[in-house]
């Protein structure tokens, strides 16, 4: 019996999991985390979903996040082990033929690290990039960024994240003076008054979480939801706001100007914790509520509710997703909402405050230690002199010998190839074809490289355009820790044996830099580079190099996680004395609405807008090979007035088109949209040939969540493969 966690989302439900082997009874599904509420965490545990190649999951009840409640994906997270499209061998390919073929580890790693040195010799160390991802457990993320920085010696490395929570991460930074995702225990939502949710359907992204908000209602509290969607997590709001897609910063400028003009603003608290409220006082005073319902589309009465709820109580919490985050105003549109929290008096009192509800496994650990562009471990900037001497003694390296910044995710992949760039990627936890914005774009640049190395469970999108593909362990066969949307430090453990000929991504990273790197050992010695395989052992690593950084692990140990059922980084509830400013106050900072960055017109007349479905996770490279999640492809969420207007019924197929690309699937007609507003699930191939990859200037998020778009009946139905290039893709051979 192992205790571990989910391999996806932020929530990081703690679950067991237990060999069948040692099991009795036929693995009864009885009181498999019943839950009630939002997002019923029931359902999927049928005796074959949770009894996969040899391993049941059962629950943790124990765990305080989840308690033993888990989603469908969780549930049935052990299918993948054993499953025929598991990667077992590394795949070489032919450039001449552009077939693929098996290989030994020695010969694929060789044949990296032979182009690499190819590469750096013609044209310098950032002629190699590398991408990470935010479901990498910490000590990936750390020896990643080590790789990189030390073995590499290039400057060209970020990930995934940066997608995610950035926007959140910017404005947390500005105003706060650090980033953590929530800066209190999510249990703490049970004992608020109001919350209110912009741009989260928790209901169906992370059920389990649902049961602290249904308490909150059970104690006569209120929720509050802002979403262009009626969702799940909507419905069982007392308060939904529906704002165009892209406004949400506004309705933030028109809530704050009410709160002023109530009289409730706290002055007292304004006046000895924070700085700048005079600034943005007057920057909210244009924002009257008939403005604001010009601008979102919410009734002014709507928005008077909302701040009579807001000023009824001190136990308020706020809390943004990515709906109101991936936008190229995605900073601003947080610091809208933290100001609201800050004239409230929020940020540091009991039940109350400002949070950010992170996204990918380790969305929050995942940009703490190092595969950040612009970042060292513990939260470190990469040009802080101070910081660099820090980490280049536990590396066992020269300071000066440490690159600096390098370029954002976006602007990383848009630059390859082609674009003048970096001419080789590696590739850890990303599956860039699927969940890059613009995605044509970048697809052409990936295709247009040198060198395409991933590393992959199975044979994603971006696997399959790889010149080499090396098969890792997945989280049931691993070791390591993440840091979930709490910022409590979790502990996943190994539960089974990985199939034969399958490495952990530590062992591929000590591989490859044992071939680049001229004095490599695996020792923990401080006297060069060194490249443990010890997931426990990089950690200890990972704990040296973070002292004293913002985010300091170095107090904690495998030992008490085991013990304690996860440790928080820092304090669990934090800014209840000061911030982490250097006068300790918080900052207001003026944030303007200027709207998204392509707006309707007469081509592209309504909004599209993306996001996830409860049985799907991310790209979809793993949970769509799961049989017992439901897998039907995208589809085009619209109301019936728009549907009406281009004649096309439920089920029918659609187009729709934007300035970069056209995605053609099924229409599913729901009066639970806005009318001006479409939406596509972005888990396929599909939806993100449409997105725009316009940028946040201080973030460097792309702008996911609104651009303009046309629709149209389709000429043709979609088939299965539209949605997935793996197999064409690929040129499999073996
Ligand atoms: S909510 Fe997230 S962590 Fe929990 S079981 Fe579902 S996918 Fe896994």
């Amino acid at each position: 019996m192992t205790r571990t966690h989910c391999p996806y989302c932020s929530l990081q439900c703690g679950m067991t999991l237990v060999s069948t082997s040692s099991t009795t009874g036929a693995g009864s599904t009885t009181g498999a985390g019943s839950t009630t509420g939002v997002g019923s965490t029931t359902g999927a545990g049928s005796t074959t979903t949770r009894r996969a190649a040899g391993l049941e999951v059962q629950p943790w009840a124990e765990f305080p996040v989840n308690e033993g409640g888990l989603c469908r994906k969780g549930w049935t997270a052990t299918e993948l082990r054993g499953h025929r499209e598991r990667l077992t061998t590394p795949m070489v390919r032919d450039r001449a033929t552009g077939e693929i073929r098996a290989a030994g580890w020695d010969e694929a790693l060789d044949l990296v690290a032979g182009r690499i040195k190819e590469l750096r010799t013609a044209s310098g160390p950032d002629s190699i990039a590398v991408f990470g991802g935010g479901g990498l457990t910490n000590e990936k993320a750390y020896q990643l960024g080590k790789l990189a920085r030390v073995a590499l010696g290039t400057s060209q490395i970020d990930y995934n994240g940066r997608w995610c929570m950035a926007s959140a991460a910017s404005a947390g930074n500005q105003a706060f003076g650090i980033d953590r995702g929530l800066p209190f225990p999510l249990a703490d939502v049970e004992q608020a008054d109001v919350v209110v949710l912009v741009g989260s359907n928790l209901a169906e992204t992370m059920p389990p979480a649902a049961r602290h908000f249904d308490r909150l209602r059970g104690r006569g509290g209120k929720l509050v939801v802002i979403d262009p969607r009626l969702t799940t997590t909507a419905q069982r709001a007392d308060l939904f706001l529906q704002p165009v897609p892209g406004t949400d910063l506004a309705l933030a400028l028109g809530a704050l100007h009410l709160v002023d003009a109530a009289g409730a603003v706290d002055e007292e608290y304004v006046a000895t914790r924070t700085h700048g409220w005079d600034d943005v006082r007057r920057s909210v005073a244009s924002w009257w509520p008939e403005r604001v319902e010009r601008v979102t589309g919410v009734a002014t009465s709507e928005l008077r509710a909302l701040v009579d709820l807001l000023t009824s109580s001190r136990k308020v919490v706020i809390l943004t997703a990515r709906g109101a985050e991936q936008h190229s105003q995605g900073t601003a549109t947080v610091l809208g909402w933290i100001n609201v929290a800050l004239a409230l008096g929020l940020p540091g009192t009991p039940y109350a405050g400002y949070g950010c509800l992170t996204g990918q496994g380790n969305g929050q650990g995942g940009r703490e230690h190092g595969q950040k562009a612009d970042q060292l471990p513990g939260y470190r900037m990469i040009d802080d002199p101070a910081a660099r001497e820090h980490v280049a003694r536990v590396w066992g390296v020269a300071p000066e010998t440490l690159p600096g910044r390098g370029r954002s995710a976006y602007e990383l992949l848009e630059s390859l190839g082609d674009g003048g760039g970096p001419r080789a990627l590696l590739v850890f936890g990303s599956n860039i074809v699927v969940s890059a914005p613009n995605a044509h774009r970048i697809t052409r640049r990936l295709e247009s490289l040198d060198l395409l190395v991933v590393c992959d469970l199975v044979m994603s999108e971006t696997a399959a355009l790889a010149d080499v593909v090396l098969p890792v362990t997945q989280w049931a066969e691993e070791t390591g820790t993440l840091t979930n949307l709490e910022g409590r430090v979790v502990l996943r453990q190994k539960a089974a044996e990985p199939p034969k000929g399958v490495r952990s991504d530590l062992e591929v990273i000590a591989g490859l830099a044992e071939r680049l790197v001229s004095t490599p050992s695996t020792g923990s010695g401080t006297d060069g580079p060194t490249f443990s395989t010890d997931p426990e052992e990089v950690f200890a690593e990972l704990g040296r190099a973070s002292a004293g950084g913002k985010a300091d692990y170095s107090a904690i140990s495998y030992d008490r996680i085991r013990e304690e059922q996860g440790v928080f980084w820092g304090s669990p509830r934090m800014f209840t004395e000061s911030f982490a400013t250097p006068d300790g106050r918080a900052r207001f900072v003026v944030a303007e609405h200027t709207g998204p960055a392509e707006s309707t017109d007469e081509a592209f007349p309504v909004h599209l807008t993306t996001g996830r479905v409860l049985a799907q996770y991310q790209s979809g490279a793993q949970t769509r090979r799961i049989r017992s999640l439901p897998d039907d492809g995208p589809f085009v969420e619209l109301h019936p007035m728009l549907a009406d207007r281009i004649g096309v019924r439920d089920g029918e197929p659609v187009v729709v088109r934007t300035r970069r690309g056209e995605l053609t699937a099924p229409a599913k007609v729901v009066t639970t949209i806005r009318p001006d507003t479409v939406f596509v699930p972005f888990h396929w191939v599909g939806a993100n040939r449409l997105t725009n990859d316009a940028l946040d200037p201080s973030s460097r998020m792309p702008e996911f969540k609104v651009c303009a778009a046309s629709l149209g009946l389709a000429t043709s139905s979609p088939s299965g493969s539209d949605y997935s290039t793996t197999d064409r893709a690929a040129g499999l051979t073996a």
